[in-house]
């Protein structure tokens, strides 16, 4: 039974805490395991878009770099069916005829012109105005240079067409090698850009080609066409100078977009295109899932602490009362052993399952000796059929808890007076679990209260009992005449005679001893079952039980010679004293037994009448002629 008063609160306490760890713990890790996951599919999607869109923009630069190759291949042959048409023809060369037949494209080019070596122009597929070109760069090119190379200028303001236009041109020399002039086109630059429309780079996409002198000759984003921009000193072009292909994240330096950017330079041109993916377009839908993958393993991580939290918030909860319950538990169990009175605890089949060391004390067993065994023998025999009824009470909800004063027996086989108070201990829900006793030990209050009680009915003097307890026993037996008529009794009233002289002449003192002497040959010479008592100063009284008037006078007179044969000794004197005795029967008819008490005084007087040391008894025959005894 010390179990669940022991340490079970404690280790369960101990348990709690684990657990709130393990919860903690286990939450944390799952968060952290849940962002692990989702950081690291993250990078890995950021990795994957990112190449992706490296692949794509590289792609389309392969893509893009043929396209130009073969545009310039084009425009090119017809510079050079130009060139050689102009040679064998001179001014009478019919180009309008080899555009009508279609010999040369003119969709590709917005005018095609030959200038002689002043820079004139010559001949043309457009109508035009005298116009020289000996300024422009394209003519001076061939003119300082002899190489026969296609020359692709930068773009300029048209001076026949009034709009920006990459000039293409080729030397014409003459038959002495000589400088001639040249063979020039001119093109839209946005038709170097046409290839945007096919690429499906995005609406920030952008789709570069670029001269080897940085001088970028068509650049389209969406449908913002630019040309002739410096490009020098761009991150294209550094990092084009270590490598002729290849692919770099650019900074957005005109237009703070950052794009993935694959280049390629021409083998055969100077030229270099580049195709890039811009960022914003590229991690678009990365971006997106991100939010929504980060917005999710945030709320999933909210409701994962928010679990935790509430889980270990009721824990906690039941700690404290968990805690509440053993510090209560604690109280009780250090209340219940240090208790000052008796406490025990019984089952319903009335055993000791608890008992505390007073209550051990104050049978004198141990508790080993005492848990288990059944209360019912340690319960006084005379006290046991009502200890019995109370817990009937008890268990029938008559009564919470009654007191009643009992006898148990202690071990060494002797009386425990206790006062005993039981109450039945029920569960929430009302049904009885056990009982509890509070045993207060009472014994020596008892052994006082029956001192009081003796010394209350004793007379102080003589040690026999004085009057009051006399007449009590008196009425007793005067009840019990009246009960059984059949039996009898005798009352003796004594009176020493001349006592006032002992007192005279010997002191009171004296007369004291005189009246232990008489109480004491009066209460040795009565039966156990009589009864003497000092009715006041030298009065005694005598009750014999089962005694007819005859007896009682021969007794009577037997105990007048005893004291008158018996002197008292005072202080080396001795003191010889009488006494006159009156005898009277106890009555059934009589009211109460201060009649016969009445009767027997009155023969005391005819005794003390007739002249003292001698016993008068009550005349029978007289009583029913009062008048006659007065006479
Ligand atoms: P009688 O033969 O007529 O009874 O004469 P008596 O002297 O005994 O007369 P009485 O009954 O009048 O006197 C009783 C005396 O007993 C009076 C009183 O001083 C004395 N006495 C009463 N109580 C005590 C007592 O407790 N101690 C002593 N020493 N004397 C007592
Ligand atoms: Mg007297
Ligand atoms: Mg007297």
């Amino acid at each position: 039974m010390a179990g669940p008063l022991n340490s079970a609160p404690a280790r369960g306490l101990r348990r709690f805490a684990d657990v709130n760890l393990a919860i903690g713990l286990f939450s944390a890790l799952l968060i952290a395991g849940l962002w692990l996951y989702i950081v690291t599919k993250h990078q890995n999607e950021y990795r994957e878009t990112v190449s992706a869109a490296f692949r794509q923009s590289s792609n389309l630069a392969i893509a893009y770099e043929e396209h130009i190759a073969r545009t310039i291949k084009g425009l090119d042959s017809a510079l050079q069916f130009v060139r050689h048409e102009y040679r064998r023809l001179g001014r009478d060369m019919d180009m309008a005829r080899y555009i009508a037949e279609g010999v040369i494209d003119a969709q590709l080019f917005t005018i095609l012109s030959v200038v002689d070596g002043n820079g004139d122009i010559v001949l043309s597929s457009r109508p035009f105005e005298p116009t020289n070109y000996a300024d422009r760069e394209f003519f001076k090119a061939h003119r300082d240079g002899s190489a026969d190379m296609l020359h692709i200028n930068r773009p300029v303001l048209g001076r026949v067409s009034g709009t920006w236009q990459v000039p293409m041109s080729r030397r014409l020399d003459k038959p002495d090698g000589s400088f001639g002039g040249v063979v020039v086109l001119s093109v839209d630059p946005g038709y170097f850009a046409r290839f945007y429309q096919k690429s499906d780079i995005g609406a920030l996409g952008l789709v570069t080609l670029v001269g080897l002198d940085g001088i970028v000759r068509a650049r389209r984003v969406g449908n913002d066409l630019s040309f002739d921009v410096d490009m020098t000193g761009s991150s294209l072009l550094n990092q084009r100078a270590l490598q002729a292909h290849g692919q770099f994240l650019s900074l957005g330096g005109f237009d703070d977009i950052q794009r993935y950017v694959s280049y390629r330079t021409l083998s055969e041109y100077p030229l270099i295109v580049a195709v890039g993916a811009a960022q914003p377009e590229v991690l678009r839908e990365y971006r997106r899932n991100s939010r929504r993958d980060y917005a999710m393993a945030l709320l999933v991580s909210l409701v994962i602490a928010g679990f935790a939290a509430l889980l270990m918030v009721t824990l906690a909860r039941q700690k404290r009362a968990r805690e509440a319950l053993a510090l209560s538990e604690a109280r009780y169990r250090g209340a219940f052993e240090q208790a000052a009175i008796g406490m025990a605890h019984t089952s319903l089949d009335r055993r000791f399952i608890q008992v505390n060391q007073r209550f051990c004390d104050m049978l004198g067993y141990t508790r080993e000796e005492l848990l288990g065994r059944p209360a019912a023998g340690f319960t006084h025999a005379e006290d046991s059929r009502r200890a019995t009824e109370e817990r009937q009470q008890l268990l029938s909800g008559l009564a919470d808890s009654l007191s009643a004063e009992m006898r148990y027996v202690r071990k060494d086989g002797s009386l425990l007076w206790v006062n005993r108070t039981i109450s039945l201990v029920r569960d929430g829900e009302g049904h009885p679990l056990y009982f509890l006793r509070i045993v207060e030990d009472i014994t020596e209050r008892r052994k006082l209260e029956a001192e009081l009680r003796e010394l209350a009915a004793t007379d102080m003097l003589t040690g026999i009992p004085n009057r009051r307890a006399f007449i009590a026993r008196l009425e007793e037996e005067h009840a019990r005449i009246r009960r059984f008529p059949q039996q009898q009794a005798a009352v003796l009233m004594l009176d020493l005679d001349n006592f006032k002289k002992i007192n005279d002449t010997h002191g009171h003192p004296a007369g004291d001893s005189v009246l232990r002497h008489v109480a004491e040959l009066i209460s040795t010479r009565i039966r156990a079952v009589d009864a003497c008592g000092r009715l006041g100063g030298e009065e005694f009284s005598i009750l014999l039980t089962g005694a007819a008037l005859p007896a009682a006078a021969e007794f009577a007179d037997r105990l007048r010679r005893a004291i008158a044969g018996s002197p008292t000794l005072h202080e080396g004197l001795s003191l010889a004293v009488t006494v006159s005795v009156g005898i009277a029967a106890l009555r059934a008819e009589d009211e109460g037994a201060d009649a016969a008490l009445l009767r027997a005084d009155r023969a005391l007087y005819r005794a003390k009448e007739s002249g003292r040391d001698r016993i008068e008894v009550d005349d029978v025959t007289q009583q029913p002629r009062p008048a006659a005894g007065s006479a």
